[in-house]
Protein backbone atom coordinates (compact mmCIF):
# COMPACT_ATOMS: atom_id res chain seq x y z
CA UNK A 1 0.00 0.00 0.00
CA UNK A 2 1.51 3.71 -0.98
CA UNK A 3 1.88 6.09 1.85
CA UNK A 4 1.27 9.67 1.49
CA UNK A 5 2.21 12.43 3.86
CA UNK A 6 0.81 15.61 3.71
CA UNK A 7 2.06 18.30 1.80
CA UNK A 8 1.20 20.74 3.99
CA UNK A 9 1.72 19.17 7.33
CA UNK A 10 3.82 16.44 6.89
CA UNK A 11 1.36 14.03 8.45
CA UNK A 12 1.09 10.74 7.47
CA UNK A 13 -2.68 10.60 5.10
CA UNK A 14 -5.08 7.60 5.52
CA UNK A 15 -6.91 6.19 2.59
CA UNK A 16 -10.79 7.33 2.82
CA UNK A 17 -13.53 6.35 0.53
CA UNK A 18 -16.86 6.78 0.15
CA UNK A 19 -19.52 8.07 -2.19
CA UNK A 20 -19.08 11.85 -3.58
CA UNK A 21 -21.83 13.28 -5.89
CA UNK A 22 -20.94 15.55 -8.50
CA UNK A 23 -22.55 17.45 -12.08
CA UNK A 24 -21.04 16.05 -14.73
CA UNK A 25 -22.03 17.51 -18.21
CA UNK A 26 -24.64 18.58 -17.01
CA UNK A 27 -26.11 15.19 -15.20
CA UNK A 28 -25.90 14.69 -11.03
CA UNK A 29 -23.98 11.95 -10.56
CA UNK A 30 -22.75 9.53 -8.20
CA UNK A 31 -19.51 7.81 -7.65
CA UNK A 32 -17.28 6.17 -5.44
CA UNK A 33 -13.78 7.81 -4.08
CA UNK A 34 -10.66 7.00 -2.72
CA UNK A 35 -8.21 8.66 -2.32
CA UNK A 36 -5.82 9.79 0.85
CA UNK A 37 -6.90 12.31 3.63
CA UNK A 38 -4.51 14.22 6.13
CA UNK A 39 -6.23 13.60 9.82
CA UNK A 40 -5.41 17.17 10.62
CA UNK A 41 -5.66 19.46 8.28
CA UNK A 42 -8.35 17.37 6.19
CA UNK A 43 -6.13 18.05 2.52
CA UNK A 44 -6.66 15.57 0.15
CA UNK A 45 -4.71 14.06 -1.98
CA UNK A 46 -4.57 10.94 -4.95
CA UNK A 47 -2.15 9.11 -6.19
CA UNK A 48 -2.29 8.64 -10.02
CA UNK A 49 -3.64 5.58 -9.96
CA UNK A 50 -6.83 6.47 -7.34
CA UNK A 51 -6.79 9.34 -9.97
CA UNK A 52 -7.30 7.42 -12.75
CA UNK A 53 -10.25 4.88 -10.98
CA UNK A 54 -12.23 8.47 -10.14
CA UNK A 55 -12.35 9.17 -13.91
CA UNK A 56 -13.51 6.55 -14.41
CA UNK A 57 -16.12 5.53 -12.05
CA UNK A 58 -17.23 9.20 -12.71
CA UNK A 59 -17.54 7.99 -16.63
CA UNK A 60 -19.09 4.82 -15.58
CA UNK A 61 -21.78 6.68 -13.27
CA UNK A 62 -22.82 9.25 -16.03
CA UNK A 63 -22.23 6.55 -18.63
CA UNK A 64 -25.37 4.19 -16.92
CA UNK A 65 -26.89 7.36 -15.98
CA UNK A 66 -27.52 8.52 -19.67
CA UNK A 67 -28.29 4.99 -21.02
CA UNK A 68 -24.82 4.36 -22.35
CA UNK A 69 -22.64 1.68 -21.88
CA UNK A 70 -20.33 1.96 -18.86
CA UNK A 71 -16.77 0.85 -19.23
CA UNK A 72 -16.93 -1.73 -17.29
CA UNK A 73 -19.76 -3.58 -18.50
CA UNK A 74 -17.81 -3.15 -22.10
CA UNK A 75 -15.33 -5.03 -20.55
CA UNK A 76 -17.85 -7.29 -18.70
CA UNK A 77 -19.92 -8.66 -22.06
CA UNK A 78 -16.38 -8.95 -24.04
CA UNK A 79 -15.15 -11.11 -21.87
CA UNK A 80 -18.31 -12.94 -21.23
CA UNK A 81 -17.80 -13.43 -25.06
CA UNK A 82 -14.92 -14.28 -24.62
CA UNK A 83 -13.96 -11.83 -27.21
CA UNK A 84 -10.06 -9.68 -26.85
CA UNK A 85 -10.08 -6.06 -27.43
CA UNK A 86 -8.72 -6.68 -30.64
CA UNK A 87 -11.73 -8.97 -31.73
CA UNK A 88 -13.94 -6.40 -30.49
CA UNK A 89 -12.04 -3.62 -32.47
CA UNK A 90 -12.44 -5.68 -35.80
CA UNK A 91 -16.02 -6.80 -35.61
CA UNK A 92 -16.58 -2.95 -34.83
CA UNK A 93 -13.74 -1.65 -37.56
CA UNK A 94 -12.44 0.83 -35.22
CA UNK A 95 -8.77 0.33 -33.94
CA UNK A 96 -7.92 -1.23 -30.61
CA UNK A 97 -6.97 1.74 -28.88
CA UNK A 98 -10.69 3.40 -29.41
CA UNK A 99 -11.92 -0.18 -27.23
CA UNK A 100 -9.86 0.68 -24.69
CA UNK A 101 -10.21 4.24 -24.12
CA UNK A 102 -14.02 3.57 -23.84
CA UNK A 103 -13.02 0.20 -21.00
CA UNK A 104 -11.67 3.51 -19.28
CA UNK A 105 -13.22 6.42 -19.39
CA UNK A 106 -13.41 7.83 -22.27
CA UNK A 107 -17.24 8.43 -23.47
CA UNK A 108 -18.57 6.91 -26.34
CA UNK A 109 -20.64 8.64 -29.11
CA UNK A 110 -24.61 7.33 -29.29
CA UNK A 111 -23.88 6.15 -32.63
CA UNK A 112 -20.61 4.66 -31.48
CA UNK A 113 -22.66 3.18 -28.70
CA UNK A 114 -24.63 1.29 -31.02
CA UNK A 115 -22.10 -0.05 -32.61
CA UNK A 116 -20.66 -1.44 -29.56
CA UNK A 117 -24.31 -3.26 -28.59
CA UNK A 118 -24.52 -4.45 -31.63
CA UNK A 119 -21.11 -6.43 -31.74
CA UNK A 120 -21.76 -7.31 -27.74
CA UNK A 121 -25.16 -9.19 -28.58
CA UNK A 122 -25.22 -12.66 -27.17
CA UNK A 123 -24.01 -15.61 -29.12
CA UNK A 124 -27.26 -16.94 -31.30
CA UNK A 125 -26.01 -19.97 -29.95
CA UNK A 126 -26.14 -18.54 -25.88
CA UNK A 127 -29.00 -19.90 -23.86
CA UNK A 128 -32.60 -19.60 -25.15
CA UNK A 129 -34.38 -20.23 -22.52
CA UNK A 130 -32.55 -17.91 -20.03
CA UNK A 131 -32.17 -15.27 -22.55
CA UNK A 132 -28.19 -15.57 -21.82
CA UNK A 133 -27.52 -14.56 -18.55
CA UNK A 134 -27.89 -17.25 -15.68
CA UNK A 135 -30.95 -17.32 -13.50
CA UNK A 136 -31.31 -15.21 -10.47
CA UNK A 137 -33.86 -15.11 -7.95
CA UNK A 138 -31.95 -11.91 -6.42
CA UNK A 139 -33.03 -10.40 -9.69
CA UNK A 140 -36.30 -11.30 -10.07
CA UNK A 141 -36.98 -9.72 -6.59
CA UNK A 142 -35.06 -6.58 -7.24
CA UNK A 143 -37.28 -5.99 -10.65
CA UNK A 144 -40.46 -6.40 -8.98
CA UNK A 145 -39.17 -3.71 -6.40
CA UNK A 146 -37.93 -1.47 -9.36
CA UNK A 147 -41.83 -2.45 -10.79
CA UNK A 148 -43.62 -1.46 -7.27
CA UNK A 149 -41.87 1.85 -7.43
CA UNK A 150 -42.98 2.42 -11.18
CA UNK A 151 -46.10 1.44 -10.29
CA UNK A 152 -46.40 2.80 -7.05
CA UNK A 153 -48.17 -0.34 -5.62
CA UNK A 154 -47.68 -3.48 -4.11
CA UNK A 155 -47.16 -6.13 -7.23
CA UNK A 156 -46.32 -9.25 -5.24
CA UNK A 157 -48.40 -9.54 -1.87
CA UNK A 158 -47.79 -12.11 0.71
CA UNK A 159 -50.19 -14.73 -0.09
CA UNK A 160 -49.63 -13.75 -3.89
CA UNK A 161 -48.72 -17.02 -6.30
CA UNK A 162 -47.65 -14.39 -8.78
CA UNK A 163 -50.33 -14.68 -11.39
CA UNK A 164 -49.52 -10.88 -12.02
CA UNK A 165 -46.04 -10.70 -10.79
CA UNK A 166 -44.66 -12.83 -13.24
CA UNK A 167 -46.35 -11.46 -16.24
CA UNK A 168 -44.28 -8.01 -15.49
CA UNK A 169 -41.38 -10.09 -15.17
CA UNK A 170 -41.73 -11.74 -18.22
CA UNK A 171 -42.09 -8.38 -19.99
CA UNK A 172 -39.21 -7.05 -18.98
CA UNK A 173 -37.24 -10.10 -19.57
CA UNK A 174 -38.71 -10.63 -23.18
CA UNK A 175 -38.03 -7.00 -24.04
CA UNK A 176 -34.90 -6.44 -22.22
CA UNK A 177 -33.17 -9.99 -24.51
CA UNK A 178 -35.17 -8.92 -27.78
CA UNK A 179 -33.76 -5.03 -27.46
CA UNK A 180 -29.88 -5.44 -25.74
CA UNK A 181 -29.63 -9.54 -26.24
CA UNK A 182 -29.89 -10.63 -22.85
CA UNK A 183 -32.77 -11.17 -20.05
CA UNK A 184 -32.94 -9.35 -16.30
CA UNK A 185 -33.31 -11.99 -14.28
CA UNK A 186 -32.48 -14.86 -16.46
CA UNK A 187 -35.78 -16.64 -15.78
CA UNK A 188 -37.47 -19.47 -17.74
CA UNK A 189 -40.98 -19.38 -18.81
CA UNK A 190 -43.69 -21.56 -19.72
CA UNK A 191 -47.23 -21.30 -21.19
CA UNK A 192 -49.67 -21.92 -18.53
CA UNK A 193 -53.39 -21.81 -19.27
CA UNK A 194 -53.64 -18.54 -17.01
CA UNK A 195 -50.72 -16.97 -19.19
CA UNK A 196 -46.87 -16.99 -19.18
CA UNK A 197 -45.41 -17.90 -16.15
CA UNK A 198 -41.70 -18.34 -14.66
CA UNK A 199 -41.06 -22.20 -15.12
CA UNK A 200 -41.91 -24.03 -11.78
CA UNK A 201 -42.88 -20.83 -10.20
CA UNK A 202 -44.68 -22.89 -7.35
CA UNK A 203 -41.61 -24.35 -5.89
CA UNK A 204 -40.23 -20.70 -6.54
CA UNK A 205 -42.77 -17.83 -5.13
CA UNK A 206 -41.35 -18.51 -1.79
CA UNK A 207 -37.72 -17.90 -2.72
CA UNK A 208 -38.68 -14.86 -4.68
CA UNK A 209 -40.25 -13.31 -2.44
CA UNK A 210 -37.59 -13.02 0.26
CA UNK A 211 -34.43 -13.46 -2.10
CA UNK A 212 -31.75 -11.08 -1.23
CA UNK A 213 -31.19 -8.14 -3.76
CA UNK A 214 -28.60 -6.88 -1.81
CA UNK A 215 -25.61 -9.11 -3.42
CA UNK A 216 -26.79 -8.94 -7.05
CA UNK A 217 -25.83 -6.43 -9.69
CA UNK A 218 -28.11 -3.32 -9.31
CA UNK A 219 -30.42 -2.61 -12.69
CA UNK A 220 -28.90 -1.03 -15.28
CA UNK A 221 -30.25 2.87 -16.55
CA UNK A 222 -32.05 0.80 -19.79
CA UNK A 223 -33.28 -1.53 -17.62
CA UNK A 224 -35.10 0.88 -15.62
CA UNK A 225 -36.20 2.34 -18.48
CA UNK A 226 -37.60 -0.94 -19.64
CA UNK A 227 -39.61 -1.50 -16.66
CA UNK A 228 -40.55 1.94 -16.99
CA UNK A 229 -42.11 1.36 -20.34
CA UNK A 230 -43.90 -1.89 -19.09
CA UNK A 231 -45.27 -0.33 -16.33
CA UNK A 232 -46.92 3.39 -18.03
CA UNK A 233 -48.48 0.71 -20.40
CA UNK A 234 -49.24 -1.89 -18.41
CA UNK A 235 -50.57 0.17 -15.16
CA UNK A 236 -53.19 -2.14 -14.02
CA UNK A 237 -52.89 -5.86 -12.79
CA UNK A 238 -55.64 -6.53 -15.38
CA UNK A 239 -53.95 -4.55 -18.44
CA UNK A 240 -50.38 -6.74 -18.46
CA UNK A 241 -52.59 -9.75 -17.83
CA UNK A 242 -54.96 -9.15 -21.01
CA UNK A 243 -51.81 -8.26 -23.14
CA UNK A 244 -49.86 -11.35 -22.59
CA UNK A 245 -53.23 -13.25 -23.46
CA UNK A 246 -53.05 -11.50 -26.52
CA UNK A 247 -49.39 -12.51 -27.35
CA UNK A 248 -49.52 -14.96 -30.03
CA UNK A 249 -46.37 -16.50 -28.77
CA UNK A 250 -48.63 -17.26 -25.77
CA UNK A 251 -51.70 -18.49 -27.93
CA UNK A 252 -49.95 -20.74 -30.29
CA UNK A 253 -48.03 -22.80 -27.44
CA UNK A 254 -49.56 -25.96 -25.75
CA UNK A 255 -50.63 -25.80 -21.65
CA UNK A 256 -46.83 -26.25 -20.15
CA UNK A 257 -44.69 -25.63 -23.28
CA UNK A 258 -41.54 -23.56 -22.57
CA UNK A 259 -41.57 -19.50 -24.23
CA UNK A 260 -38.19 -18.91 -25.81
CA UNK A 261 -36.43 -16.05 -25.56
CA UNK A 262 -36.16 -16.10 -29.13
CA UNK A 263 -40.48 -15.37 -29.39
CA UNK A 264 -39.30 -11.42 -28.10
CA UNK A 265 -38.88 -10.65 -31.32
CA UNK A 266 -42.82 -11.80 -32.32
CA UNK A 267 -44.65 -9.63 -28.99
CA UNK A 268 -47.17 -7.44 -30.62
CA UNK A 269 -48.43 -5.76 -27.31
CA UNK A 270 -45.18 -3.46 -26.44
ZN1 LIG B 1 -2.37 18.03 6.75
Amino acid sequence: MEKLTCPKDNNEMHINRKVKNVKFRGVDVKYETECFVCPVCNTEAATVKQASTIQKNISDAYREKVGLLSGKRIRKKRRELEMSQQELADKMNVGIASIKRWEGSQIQTKSMDKALREALKGKASGNICTGNRDFSLGRIHLLLCHFETALNRKVLKEKDKGLYAAKYVWYADMIAYRDYGESISGSTYAALPQGPQINNYKDLIDEIKHADSSCVDPLTAEEIKIVRKIAMAFPDNRDVYAASHREIVWKEKNAGALIPYSDAMRLTEI
